[in-house]
């Protein structure tokens, strides 16, 4: 378990500076397993249920460092933090924002693009979500503007699709008709505007796309669009 002193943690974690951190303490405003910190350089194990045990000026602690959590992307926010208008991380806490290491979105999704999106501080947990060599199946539900065509499954299926632009060719894909122009694809890569790319290498033209998704983790019924929550440990493995 990594340890950490306590004005580096909550500092790191977007509570203040330093500084601030220890006038915090000193002032009585932290409290661990009930009693009240008093010593700002006391280094403390950094665990997964350090939120139950550490009060913040009688809050529970923020997640610490190694969260992961999921998030039900409306539309028009973009995966990115430095372009302009509505950007995914505008929906989290602005402690949240000022996190180090900071929480990044696990792949991207585009503007117009609904549904499951992950989120970690953890980079080693990022990586092993995307790299295709995983084979983490992302679920995408596509809404058509043309009626499918029939032989889309067998296309996809066998790989070796080449997207317009890539010389790479594409990993097989399983395509499940829905209806005419409503199909559920999943895939395991994550190149840029992929599903849209490969339905208009047949033909046909994405008009809403949905991911309901990654590896065995479901987008539940019960999260709305915009809103978000932590996974907890069978979750984030439930992912792999
Ligand atoms: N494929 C796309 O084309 N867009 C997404 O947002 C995700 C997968």
């Amino acid at each position: 378990t990594p340890t950490s002193r306590v004005d580096k943690l909550l500092g790191s974690m977007g509570y203040g500076s330093r500084s601030e951190m220890a006038r915090l303490v000193k002032a009585g405003g932290v409290v661990l397993d009930g009693v009240d910190l008093t010593d700002v350089s006391k280094r403390i194990a950094v665990t997964p249920d350090l939120s139950s045990r550490m009060e913040i000026d009688g809050e529970p602690l923020d997640p610490p460092p190694g969260l992961v959590m999921m998030l039900n992307k409306p539309l028009g926010m973009t995966c990115s933090h430095k372009e302009d208008g509505a950007l995914v991380y505008d929906v989290l806490p602005d402690r949240w924002r000022r996190r180090d290491p900071a929480i990044s979105t696990i792949g991207r999704l585009d503007k117009a693009t609904t549904g499951l999106l992950l989120l970690t501080d953890d980079g080693a947990l990022l990586h092993r979500v995307i790299s295709p060599k995983r084979h983490v199946a992302k679920v995408y539900r596509a809404g058509l503007a043309r009626p499918l065509a029939g032989t889309e499954a067998e296309l996809f299926a066998a790989g070796g699709l080449v997207l317009e632009g890539e010389d790479k060719p594409l990993a097989p894909a399983v395509l499940e008709v829905v209806s005419p122009t409503e199909a559920r694809l999943t895939v395991t890569e994550g190149r840029y505007h992929m599903v849209r790319r490969m339905f208009a290498a047949v033909g046909n033209h994405v008009e809403t796309l949905h991911r309901e998704r990654v590896g065995g983790l479901a987008l539940p019924d019960d999260l709305a669009p915009g809103d978000w929550r932590l996974l907890d440990a069978a979750q984030i493995d439930a992912i792999f």
